[in-house]
């Protein structure tokens, strides 16, 4: 066995195999660019080298530079996490080349899977169900226009080189083919630097399942059955489980063995997903094999009591796989959910920013590997800590959460509370949406395909509710209990009113006004002090006697009338972030001794939802265009982003043009409305 390897990769993959790493008494080695240099991956590694500059394609994506650290700290093998440089085979081949074991499969395998249309042609061989497409190398685009339209619409256009969910077009209709090929092509080439693309039926109602391979050097292939991944939302996967609700033994059995032929077909060695597309009637596709541990390798874990970053090593040294296929066994259930520095409201656009408060559900430490091993209830994969900051360069994974229960609706039931204690603070997160998705009737039936989250818009994306009385109380009592901290920072008693440094006290028919708001409404409520509590009330209900009971830190107990209620309460400047009942509520307090009168308005400009280039600008100065027309087309986290007409008007001035890094927030036109 090794006993130094080279972690070459950032965040909680990175992470996640120095974990294995050190319990099986192997050194590790970080390499981190300079946005990571406080980076948690870089803080449990033993050595920690910097390669270069914040873009990956400067730092993380450079092997050379990678290989040349591993020779001179002495890490005798190379591990590549997922993404980057994972399914890179000239770098497998180039750390052969240095003596260094590339902890994968070999490169020709990786090169064989490495083109979804090639692996397609390479499983049609090796008659492994394909969908019907064309995946040949013409890539005129008449000529692929004219085999979109003998596949019959809706096709998907697909980039050959494609990952992540990138690279990827919907075609409703002959009319949209152009664009979409054109649209597709270029997020290929920028992404992958291939505009290679393949087109494909898209098929209605499909589930994504995907089955885990495992082969070592010794010519053992075996399967570790099944995930479901189909709830997606832009073809990237959100949650993921295993086992598959509902999957009969003996497609399992065939859907496993259809994977081994894959990757035997290849030449296969060690971690690899075979993905299947599959109908409602059970019936299933190749779609493409990941050649490399996959994100969401935890829920195969869970279930199988395997720790797969400890079989990648054993593999990679030569080592027979651990297991036997008789000898692996469903144990339970575990689901997946993916925390995202995000915002669904708005299209599920990443967020940047700093983690400033950073809250996780009990996590119990999960011992994978040894004899025995009860899964844990609730595991976070990680590579962020509080006052980690998420920065435009890398994927805007905060962490994973995987949950193991008896049966899936126990792992349910654990990964709605495990949500409900996620407390983010900082940046926008998709938490509460995971928290609606798990708790909704589709996902909790098993109702699955990949169009779940459509399908399921309204009930997902609800109208916003007023924040109730308990979370507006918890608020004012924070105020209220900060503010006499200030004033007397040793007074025992908070809500004592000689402590405050305001002059109503004397008064006490005087009602203090609060005002907050949150995104959606304003909600003005009144507090008058008395002896050791308040008299609170929201908006135009009664008041009633409001206590501070217990303080610990955040974390705030108090009553109102008759109800207790806790929760956490961070501020940041002057809103209130209240955690209470699984909700986060942010609500800006009105201070009104604080800048009067300071909000000017936008005007007329769109701004960039983020940092980004721009890549496309669509619209010329002095053109007049309708509500919902492209303007400009940018492109942030390896994402395009439209930036469209908000109304019917003209462009009055173009500020950047195609190749412009623009800065968060900063006007890209001008525009007036007709
Ligand atoms: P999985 O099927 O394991 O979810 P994905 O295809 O979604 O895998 O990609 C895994 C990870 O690798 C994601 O975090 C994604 O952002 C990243 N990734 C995928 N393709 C690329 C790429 N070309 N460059 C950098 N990162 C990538
Ligand atoms: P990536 O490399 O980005 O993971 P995949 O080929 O694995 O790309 O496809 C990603 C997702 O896109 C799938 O999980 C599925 O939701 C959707 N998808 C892919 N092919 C089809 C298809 N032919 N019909 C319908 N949905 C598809
Ligand atoms: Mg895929």
């Amino acid at each position: 066995m090794f006993t130094k390897i080279l972690i070459a990769n950032r965040g909680e993959i990175a992470c996640r195999v120095a974990a294995t790493a050190r319990r099986m008494g192997i050194k590790t080695v970080a390499v981190y660019s300079e946005a990571d240099a406080n980076a948690r991956h870089v803080a449990v590694c033993d050595e920690a080298v910097l390669i270069g500059p914040a873009a990956a394609k400067d730092s993380y994506l450079c092997g050379d530079k990678i290989i040349a650290v591993a020779k001179a700290t002495g890490a005798q093998a190379i591990h590549p996490g997922y993404g980057f440089l994972s399914e890179n085979a000239e770098f497998a081949e180039a750390c052969a080349e240095a003596g260094l074991v590339f902890i994968g499969p070999p490169a020709s395998a990786m090169r064989a899977m490495g083109s979804k249309s090639a692996a397609k042609q390479l499983m049609e061989k090796a008659n492994v169900p394909l969908v019907p497409g064309y995946h040949g190398d013409q890539q005129d685009a008449d000529f692929l226009h004219g085999e979109a339209d003998r596949i019959g619409y809706p096709v998907l256009l697909k980039a050959s080189a494609g990952g992540g969910g990138k690279g990827m077009r919907v075609v409703e209709n002959s009319a949209q083919f152009k664009d979409a090929l054109a649209s597709c092509k270029r997020e290929a080439i920028s992404s992958f630097g291939d505009d290679k693309v393949l087109a494909e039926k898209y098929l209605q109602r499909p589930r994504h399942i995907e089955i885990q391979v495992f082969a070592d050097t010794l010519g053992n292939c075996i399967y570790l059955f099944e995930r479901d991944c189909s709830v997606q939302r832009r073809h990237q996967k959100v949650l993921e489980e295993a086992p598959a609700p509902g999957m009969p033994a003996e497609r399992r059995a065939a859907m496993g063995e259809a994977a081994v032929a894959a990757a035997r077909a290849v030449g296969y060695v060690g971690a690899g997903t075979v993905e299947f597309i599959a109908n409602q009637d059970g019936s299933f596709y190749f779609m493409e094999m990941n050649t490399r541990l996959q994100v969401e390798h935890p829920v195969t874990e869970m279930i199988t009591g395997t720790d797969l970053v400890e079989w990648q090593l054993r593999v990679a040294a030569g080592e027979p796989l651990p297991k036997q296929q008789h000898e692996l066994a469903i144990n339970g259930h575990a689901i997946e959910a993916r925390i995202y520095a995000e915002n669904p409201e708005k299209g599920f656009l990443p967020s940047i920013g700093t983690l400033r408060h950073l809250g996780t559900p009990d996590a119990v430490a999960f011992e994978l590997g040894g004899a025995g091993v009860t899964p844990a209830a609730v595991r976070i994969d990680s590579g962020v800590r509080e006052g980690d900051a998420i920065s435009p360069f890398y994927d805007p994974m905060i962490a994973k959460l995987i949950v193991w229960g008896a049966d899936r609706k126990q792992a349910l039931a654990r990964m709605a509370q495990a949500l409900s204690q996620y407390q983010i603070v900082g940046l926008a997160s998709n938490i509460a949406f995971l928290k609606r998705l798990v708790e909704g009737q589709a996902f909790a039936t098993a109702d699955l395909d990949t169009g779940l989250i459509e399908r399921n818009h309204d009930t997902l994306f609800p109208p916003a509710q007023p924040v109730p009385a308990g979370a507006l109380a918890l608020a004012a009592a924070a105020l209220l209990a900060g503010e006499a901290r200030a004033a007397a920072p040793a007074s025992a008693n908070p809500a004592d009113p000689w402590s405050h440094t305001t002059g109503w006290r004397l008064n006490q028919s005087y009602a203090r006004k609060l005002a907050f708001s949150d995104e959606h409404a304003a909600y003005d409520t009144y507090v008058s002090y008395r002896a050791n509590d308040w008299l609170f009330s929201a908006g135009a209900a009664a008041p009633q006697i409001l206590s501070l009971t217990a303080r610990d830190g955040g974390d705030y107990r108090i009553k109102l009338g008759d109800s207790a209620t806790h929760g956490t309460v961070l501020r940041d400047d002057d809103v209130f972030h209240v955690f209470a009942n699984g909700a986060h509520h942010q609500l800006a307090w009105n201070d009104p001794m604080a800048h009067a009168g300071e909000t000017e308005s936008e005007g007329g400009r769109l701004t960039a939802p983020m940092p980004g280039k721009v890549v496309a600008v669509l619209a010329a100065k002095g053109q007049e265009v309708k509500k919902g027309e492209a303007l400009v087309i940018m492109e942030a986290m390896k994402m395009e982003h439209t930036i469209a007409a908000p109304y019917d008007g003209v462009v009055d001035d173009i500020l950047y043009s195609v190749g412009d890094q623009v800065a968060d927030g900063a006007p890209l036109l001008a525009f007036k409305a007709a």
